[in-house]
């Protein structure tokens, strides 16, 4: 099994400063501070729009996407899930912050910004990927240090590959 993280601003549209962005690289190549942390690679995006980050592309037995209207947990297996994902991977040109569902649980008309894909999927204009990390730490000890650097706060998107 291999994971990767990808850091994020939790303002979904928010991109970092060019000084900070080149801070965080750098920090990332060797943080000595981060005892254990390791990855193979690592990549810095900035994406020319908002952009879904594509967790469900990896390993993802018995995920569920949050319904932000009634809290209810949708099976990622569900049909809907299934043709919301392809949706949201491959129409290059959907316009994010614009695109609406009507969620299976409740029908309500909601943002897709608003489902919560639990870590293991989501949107972002910005993201330092970290590829094969190998790190017993905490996430918020991880996200505090990159916090600093940013300037902002963050979230991590998990993808696990078999
Ligand atoms: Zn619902």
């Amino acid at each position: 099994m291999q994971v990767n993280f990808w850091i994020a601003p939790t303002d979904v549209n928010l991109v970092p400063m060019e000084n900070a962005r080149r801070l965080v690289e750098e920090y990332f190549h060797n943080p000595e501070d981060l005892p254990d942390f390791g990855c193979e690679t690592m990549r810095v995006h900035v994406f020319p729009r908002l952009t879904y980050i594509d967790g469900y592309d990896g390993y993802f037995p018995m995920m569920t996407i949050g319904c932000p209207n009634c809290l209810a947990a949708i099976p990622t297996t569900e049909t809907w899930a299934q043709e919301l994902h392809e949706h949201l991977v491959d129409e290059e040109e959907l316009d994010l912050d614009a695109y609406r569902v009507i969620t299976p649980c409740c029908s309500t008309d909601v943002s897709a910004l608003q489902l919560d894909f639990k870590g293991y999927g989501g949107f972002t204009r910005f993201a330092v990927e970290l590829v094969d990390v190998s790190y017993e730490g905490s996430d918020k000890e991880l996200l505090d240090k990159a916090k600093k650097i940013l300037g902002c706060d963050l979230r991590k998107i998990e993808i696990w590959y078999t």
